[in-house]
């Protein structure tokens, strides 16, 4: 999962901002970071906002505490009927309102974590700055250090935050680069493209609120399957693998530069 589809989440777990937290259930499950009984520590306190960094969803309670939440490849939250309490939920928090957010983790893929400090628990991981947080100056200055193979760079984490394998594709497609770039073969302006080609591509998903299908037909994700072509030249999309990802891209609109 990407950044588009945690804002989602976050978005929906905003919308409870203001109710006190009345019950914690954890379910026994590998997802927990934090020992499942300090999750005891929210009952009977708001949820103050809801923050979102890179694929990090961080739940902040007024007691200054912060719930963490990452989803891996198939985790949900959702309000759920309590007398019906899905499969694979493995946090539950119930408001004194009866509503409900429940964090559903079906392969266990994501995990949890009670942090007092969202900001330095990102910075022990090691997370780098947000996809849409990061000025253009910013990432200038980052991109102008780092080396290796464009794709690779989105997707790392630790370099920028948010961006996974089906969106790098994306924005590089809409930047008109080739996935394997060098990072240092790149000029100031290819730079700023691919800077612009974040913000929008990232903003044009929030908006259509992670659905495929209302996606622009000019997102090469709309085109890639089954003899799909570029929109902008008809030329047939290619799939390659780099660093064993499945990576598409249209060879005439993103030339390789050697
Ligand atoms: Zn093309």
């Amino acid at each position: 999962m990407e950044s588009p589809e945690i804002e989602k989440f976050r978005q929906f777990a905003q919308k409870k901002v203001g109710k006190k937290i009345k019950k914690v259930h954890t379910f026994d499950s590998r997802v927990f970071k934090t020992p499942r009984k300090k999750f005891e520590k929210l009952k009977g306190h708001k949820l103050k906002k809801a923050h979102r960094h890179g694929k990090y969803l961080a739940l902040e309670t007024d007691n200054g505490l912060w719930v963490i939440l990452h989803f891996g490849m198939t985790g949900k939250l959702r309000s759920i009927n309590i007398e019906k309490i899905p499969k694979h939920t493995t946090l539950l928090l119930i408001f004194d309102d009866e509503d409900s957010l429940a964090y559903i983790s079906t392969r266990q893929l994501g995990f949890l974590a009670l942090a007092t400090d969202f900001k330095k628990y990102l910075e022990d991981k090691k997370v780098g700055k947000d996809s849409q947080q990061i000025s253009e100056k910013q990432f200038l200055e980052l991109f102008a250090k780092k080396r290796g193979i464009l794709k690779n760079a989105l997707n790392n984490q630790s370099v920028i935050a948010g961006i996974g394998n089906i969106y790098a594709d994306e924005i590089l497609y809409h930047a008109q680069l080739h996935p394997q770039r060098k990072i240092n073969s790149l000029t100031q302006k290819e730079l700023k493209t691919l800077y612009r080609s974040i913000q929008d591509v990232l903003e044009i998903a929030i908006k259509a609120r992670t659905s495929f299908s209302r996606l622009p037909t000019t997102f090469i994700i709309k085109n890639r399957y089954r003899r799909g072509s570029c929109y902008r030249c008809k030329s047939k999309i290619k799939k390659i693998y780099v660093s064993s990802r499945p990576t598409y891209f249209c060879p005439q609109c993103q030339k390789k530069v050697i």
